[in-house]
């Protein structure tokens, strides 16, 4: 199964795609983090598109997803996150899964208004080791700072930072958000109201993909 997780930066496409593939045992690819380790090891190339919240190009994002799709880890499935965030990247996306004779299912599409996003981006926190995210309001780590998983330091991501958050919600809204309509004509596209509690989200999001199964056993044993 493959699915995309969708939505503004901040509106927890990270924290549903972690609980989806924990549900569904199907891994979860982020660009974002891939971007991250990149950076860590030292690809400083990319800091300068990752710090300021400007899209990493196109060519060069298509490449990583491309590669990754190939991956044996994948051949069952992956929920997306954070890929595709252009048209090109869309198309790019189709057509190589048609070359490996796969399709997106569904594409979940987060929603909250831009203040709550704003807020969140402000409260969030990523361990500095493996990245679990947290919320300094409504999901704390059990100990200040650390993260519950591996103990190393949480920190503020930089582009986490409220001038460069206006500037990541402009390019959503400028070259993302037309994905939308992108992925509504192709009838893959499920709403999801992200103003309420992750495991809410959750739930509705796991109802979408029980049906989604359901629909398509029902047409193999047809
Ligand atoms: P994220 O963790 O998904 O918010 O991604 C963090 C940053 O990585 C983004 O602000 C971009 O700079 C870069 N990035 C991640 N995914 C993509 C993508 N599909 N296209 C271009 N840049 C991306």
């Amino acid at each position: 199964m493959q699915v995309i997780i969708f939505g503004p930066p901040g509106v927890g496409k990270g924290t549903l795609s972690d609980m989806i593939a924990n549900k569904c045992k199907v891994p979860h690819i982020s660009t974002g983090d891939i971007f991250r380790n990149e950076i860590k090891s030292g690809n400083s190339e990319l800091l300068q598109y990752v710090e300021k919240g400007l899209l990493v190009p196109n060519s060069v994002v298509n490449k990583v997803i491309e590669k990754a799709l190939k991956d044996e880890k994948y051949k069952n499935g992956f929920i997306l996150d954070g890929y595709p965030r252009t048209i090109d990247q869309a198309e790019f996306l189709e057509n190589a899964l048609w070359k490996l004779k796969k399709n997106i299912d569904i594409v979940l599409n987060l929603t909250a208004p831009e203040e709550v996003i704003i807020e969140r981006l402000a409260q969030r926190r990523m361990c500095s080791k493996c990245g679990a995210l947290y919320n300094l309001v409504t999901m704390k780590p059990k100990k200040k700072d650390t993260c519950d998983n591996c103990g190393s330091p949480l920190i503020q991501r930089k582009d986490d930072e409220a001038e460069t958050v206006k500037n990541r919600i402009r390019v959503y809204q400028q070259d993302t958000s037309p994905i939308i309509e992108y992925y509504k004509k192709k009838n893959l596209l499920a709403d999801l109201d992200a103003t309420k509690k992750p495991k809410e989200v959750f739930s509705s999001a796991a109802k979408i993909i029980e049906s989604y199964k359901a629909k398509e056993k029902e047409l193999q044993e047809q």
